[in-house]
């Protein structure tokens, strides 16, 4: 391997995730992860270019997603940017820092890292298995696509794959299926009934809050993944629960959910787990849904 190793390390995962690139001028465009990944037909947006002399690839999404999202989606971090480990970025190349956006305001407020390092897994040790299936449907019940989640066993623990197929007249094919809510019948009933609704950041979590009697939705594909047509669903809803998992990319994710709908919904809340990350350890800790805690500064952001 030659010293380009950020480079290596970044084609590698996008031609993985994103299929091959194609090259232009000094860039290699790929489909951005976070917002074409969707399995439809997109004019690439996002590129990836090696700097030489400051031994860095720079990756951007020409649409404006965040790098650390992208990255994240890769299974990568900040780190794999740079052929050195240890580099650190140069003073003022983020940009946009001057002011924090709301989300981040929330994560300092509570004493959480704005960005998530996944610790290494280590090589697998067993095939993946299929863990899980999410069914999505139309608004009249009809299959629109489902969602399958795979656990590997890894030398550090398990690590976790979601992959899409959507509902096609001739049977299922891989892709993404539309802005389409999980649950989405059963939400738009709680919506003409006015009974309050949850949005999670999985499907793991709705079932969570199904299963305690609730209303319950999330979006394909986790945080990050989230998109406004999701939002025109809720449309008229009374009360909107979004539940923030307890991290950086769980609040940025409950920033923009309950800024899509509020505009649309009577009242957005944003709360989180009493205990552990998410609705599922705060169930497991023996809490009601009742007892989720407010976040500081986006509960309040958002309540009218
Ligand atoms: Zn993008």
């Amino acid at each position: 391997m030659g010293t380009d190793r950020s480079w290596d390390t970044i084609t590698a995962a996008l031609d993985r995730v994103s299929g091959p690139g194609r090259r232009s001028g000094d860039w290699v465009r790929y489909l951005c992860p976070v917002h074409e990944g969707d399995g439809r037909r997109h004019h690439p947006s996002l590129g990836v270019v090696y700097n030489p002399s400051r031994q860095r690839t720079i990756v951007r999404c020409f649409a404006g997603c965040p790098d650390e999202e992208i990255l994240e989606r890769l299974g990568l971090g900040v780190r794999d940017l740079f052929d050195v480990p240890g580099a650190r970025r140069g003073a003022g190349e983020r940009s946009g820092a001057t002011e924090l956006a709301l989300a981040d305001r929330a994560i300092l407020a509570a004493g959480l890292a704005l960005s998530v390092h996944k610790p290494d897994p280590g090589p697998r040790i067993k095939p993946p298995r299929q863990a899980a299936t999410y069914l999505y449907r139309h608004p009249d019940g009809r299959s629109a696509g489902c969602v399958i989640r795979e656990v590997a066993l890894h030398r550090q623990g398990y690590v976790k794959s979601f992959f899409q197929y959507r509902r096609t007249d001739s049977g299922w094919e891989p892709g993404g299926f539309g802005h389409l809510p999980f649950r989405l019948p059963e939400l738009l009933e709680a919506v003409r009934a006015g009974h309050d609704i949850y949005v999670c950041e999985g499907e793991a979590d709705v079932l969570t809050a199904t299963d305690a009697g609730l209303t319950a939705t999330c979006n394909a594909g986790g945080a990050n993944a989230w998109h406004p047509d999701h939002a025109r669903w809720f449309e008229g809803a009374r009360r909107v629960w979004v539940v923030a998992d307890r991290d950086a990319p769980g609040y940025r994710h409950a920033a923009k959910v309950a800024r899509s709908l509020s505009d649309s919904v009577g009242e957005v809340r944003v709360v989180q787990a009493r205990d552990g990350k998410d609705l599922t350890d705060h169930r497991a800790a023996g809490h009601a849904i009742s007892d989720l805690d407010p976040v500081p500064v986006l509960d309040d952001h958002f309540r009218r």
